[in-house]
């Protein structure tokens, strides 16, 4: 089996050309014009390839390598091609152009899948439209309603659905989820995104569990005055109140008694904002990770405890949501097995990793077993122009995910 890197390598370096701001910046909203024109793409390369394309209600798309038993649950990979402003080329598009070369290599190679070979490309795994992330693969899961999906936003008003129209997708929302078992694996390339894999100089790491995400919105209203004629006693300060919270957060992901467990006051904004002015207003959107459910819960019920005694100590109004409460995923122990002996057969160096960030693996982990690729990534760095994975490291993944695609195929 051979990979065609060069051809790959091109299609990488094409899409990035893809992207609202000039290279090397890739910002790819989703349906935006850019995002549109990046689906164009891909699809194309997929029917370059003879796979059958189909879309779903929210702009999922599925291309597809018939197997020569059609009655089988598919095998799947994929990943998304959506990018933050201001990012990279490679978070997403590794595994969704690494996985059509996985596909080519296969297809040369006179290889005749069993079950059919599937290829996603997730709609909105980054949060930036809508403040939620992996909106496609919740809605395949189940993990969103499409009552709740419905209801997104973007910040400028418009409405979830208005998007989907713009963007040309058909079809109800309800018909978007997928069955339980509709595909007997996902296998998705990505990224590492961290410093685990080049600092220790290993070429491929497989996902044995990606960590549960959690997002909490907190708005708190006190009372405004003029810095200089409102006297210190009984003022009704919201940032205070904000800041008391935010050093809550760093305490309770620090005393859940697991190093993994981690909490980020990532958005704190004031109101009026200005220097002579005591803040009336402060909203705060709070990240909590953790691989085990039951300790970050913990520390969830802890935050939400402790926001309240002090917004009731310092008399500010509290409005404490909770936006997503996503279980971790524990990866399929039998296709861990798979791509650790895949890497063995082809002497490259491998080892087993946490995610923790997630992706859309963690919401298709409600459908199938599931398990990542990850590869280096220069310096752990993502979501910036300068994301970087060579092409050798890119070429060690693909020939990795091909042949697991392979032997699930066959199973
Ligand atoms: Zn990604």
């Amino acid at each position: 089996m051979q990979i065609n890197l060069a051809q790959l390598q091109q299609e990488i370096d094409e899409l990035a050309l893809i992207s609202e701001n000039p290279p090397p910046v890739v910002t790819r909203v989703l349906f935006s014009g850019a995002d549109l024109r990046a689906r164009r793409f891909v699809k194309k390369l997929c029917r370059d390839t003879g796979l059958n394309l189909r879309e779903d209600a929210v702009g999922n798309i599925f291309a597809r390598w018939e197997g020569s038993d059609k009655n089988l649950p598919a095998v799947a990979t994929g990943s998304h091609i959506d990018a933050i402003p201001n990012a990279g080329k490679y978070d997403g598009v590794v595994g969704v152009l690494g996985g059509i070369e996985a596909i080519r290599a296969l297809k040369k190679a006179g290889f005749h899948p069993k079950r059919s070979l599937e290829l996603l490309i997730f709609t909105a795994e980054e949060p930036t439209r809508f403040g939620l992330g992996c909106v496609g693969s919740r809605l395949l899961g189940g993990v969103l309603s499409p009552q709740k999906a419905a209801t997104l936003r973007s910040p400028d008003g418009k409405n979830f659905t208005q998007w989907l129209k713009q963007a040309g997708c058909r079809g109800k929302l309800d018909s978007v989820r997928l069955p339980k078992n509709f595909y007997s694996a996902f296998i998705e390339l990505h990224i590492e995104q961290g410093p685990i894999l080049e600092r220790q100089k290993i070429s491929i790491g497989i996902v044995e569990k990606i960590a549960a995400p959690s997002t909490l919105r907190l708005q708190l209203t006190g009372v405004g005055g003029h810095a200089g004629a409102t006297l210190m006693r009984g003022r009704r300060d919201a940032l205070l109140a904000g800041a008391e919270i935010a050093l809550a957060v760093e305490n309770a992901a620090l005393t859940t008694g697991s190093p993994d467990t981690v909490g980020t006051t990532g958005v704190f904004k004031i109101e009026p904002g200005a220097v002579n002015s005591i803040p009336c207003h402060a909203h705060l959107e709070i990240d909590v990770r953790d691989t085990n459910v039951s300790t970050r819960d913990a520390a969830l019920a802890k935050i939400e405890k402790i926001s309240r005694r002090i917004c009731k100590q310092r008399k500010i109004k509290l409005d404490f949501e909770r936006l997503n409460t996503d279980p971790p995923a524990i990866c399929d122990a039998a296709l861990v097995r798979t791509v650790s002996q895949v890497c063995r057969e082809f002497k490259i160096s491998a080892r087993k990793l946490i995610s923790r960030a997630y992706h859309d693996s963690l919401f298709m982990a409600r459908v199938c077993p599931v398990t990542m690729i990850f590869i280096p990534c220069r310096g752990g760095i993502s979501h910036r122009p300068d994301e970087y994975s060579s092409p050798a490291q890119i070429e060690k993944g693909v020939r990795v995910l091909a042949k697991t695609l392979a032997i699930a195929s066959l199973r």
